[in-house]
């Protein structure tokens, strides 16, 4: 890694990836609420069940944020403890198409990353440091560098699709708040509620009245809090709940035969029953470049199909790297997403009509806070990515 964080003693600045941190005068706790669009938050406070993150919206507590892109978890993860985009991290899904190998590989361990956390650099200077997440693929990248408290639920034997998964991490925070009283904390929940029931329904209040209670719980210990999302979450789906989905791989080797493009899926992991590998995000490799343009402006026209960009545009409208996004860069709309070919993607282990997440349109997130938020720089449209740098030199 080039980017070493340069270090202070307790009380002075912390450089990471070019930017400054300071010291934290209070506990900071950044909890990253995976698949909180703003209507779930909403919703709750409507049906009355938020009382404390209604508060903090009440009194102003808050902003409308945008996610990095593509709007997954692990890439947005990485970019709230880094405090920098994929470009400059390099983490753009959980996986990518390694160019130098031409094979599909996981990209959910740290030798993948490409800069320091701030975990990691305050950890390093002496500050304790707990980081909490629900599933195990993004511990590893949490804990890259980092010398203090780093588990996941799932690993402590929480069932991986539940609201438990994520209950349980918020409780751990609470635990360790009262126990070691961390200086950092990050804790970061799972998206199973938000992919399994849409806001306002019973299972997503009933989550979202446990998670105030252990924010409000936070709170009263004395935590500067900054709650924020990954990314949105949309219902991907006819009003039938049948999926809309474009199959992009069948669609490209209809048109310029099989084997002359591969279509990657960043969203694929092990916890299919999420989403089926579906999302509003995918990234086209093209064997032979001079294909490219028309493909770009045949899959343009696609119903469903939002954004189609040329590598060079991607990366510099959405802050991308350059290798890790193959030649081309697809966003399906609102409500559509992106498979490869049918028989690559087991629907039937969908639990409720599709709802996932991966283009522009979950990219808007909401950021709450529990102190006014104040000083230079405020008036600029903040990223989910500035968690920290709020947290840690906005917050009055
Ligand atoms: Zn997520």
């Amino acid at each position: 890694m080039t980017n070493r964080a340069v270090g202070e003693s307790p009380g002075g600045i912390v450089r990471v990836n070019d930017r400054e941190y300071r010291w934290p005068r209070r506990p900071l706790v950044v909890v990253c609420l995976d698949g909180s669009s703003s209507d779930y938050l909403a919703e709750a406070f409507a049906a009355g069940v938020a009382p404390y993150l209604r508060s903090l919206a009440t009194r102003g507590f808050s902003l409308t944020v945008d996610a990095a892109m593509p709007t997954f978890t692990n890439p947005n993860n990485v970019s709230i403890v880094t405090g920098v985009p994929p470009a400059r991290h390099g983490i753009t899904g959980n996986f990518f198409l390694d160019p130098r190998t031409g094979r599909a590989v996981m990209m959910n361990d740290a030798s993948f990353l490409r800069a320091d956390t701030i975990l990691a650099a305050f950890s390093q200077s002496g500050a304790n440091v707990v980081a909490i997440t629900a599933k195990d693929k993004l511990r590893l990248l949490l804990a890259a560098g980092l010398t203090g408290v780093c588990v996941s639920a799932e690993n402590e034997g929480q069932p991986v699709y539940s609201a438990r998964l994520s209950e349980h991490v918020l409780e751990r925070g609470v635990e360790l708040m009262r126990s070691s009283r961390p200086d950092l904390t990050y804790l970061s929940t799972s998206d199973y509620v938000q992919h399994t029931y849409p806001p306002g329904s019973p299972e997503a209040n009933r989550f979202y009245g446990v998670v105030d209670g252990h924010l409000a719980e936070l709170d009263r210990l004395g935590a500067t809090l900054v709650v924020t999302a990954d990314h949105g979450m949309r219902a991907k789906a006819d009003e039938d709940g049948r999926a809309r989905i474009v199959f992009l791989q069948t669609v490209l080797d209809e048109w310029f035969g099989a084997g002359t493009t591969t279509v990657i899926l960043p969203i694929t992991d092990p916890y299919v029953a999420h989403h089926g590998s579906l999302g509003s995000f995918g990234t086209i490799h093209v064997r032979s470049t001079h294909i490219t343009s028309s493909l770009i402006e045949r899959v343009s026209e696609v119903p469903g199909i939002d954004v189609v960009l040329e590598r060079e545009a991607a990366c510099a409208r959405f802050d991308l790297p350059a290798d890790r996004i193959g030649d081309v860069v697809v966003c399906a709309d609102a409500r559509t997403v992106i498979g490869t070919r049918p028989s690559e993607h087991d629907l039937s282990a969908l639990r409720a009509p599709l709802r996932s997440h991966g283009g522009l349109a979950e990219r808007e997130v909401p950021m709450l806070f529990n102190a006014p938020i104040g000083g230079t720089g405020t008036e600029r449209r903040f990223r989910n990515y500035d968690a920290f740098w709020i947290g840690l030199n906005a917050l009055g």
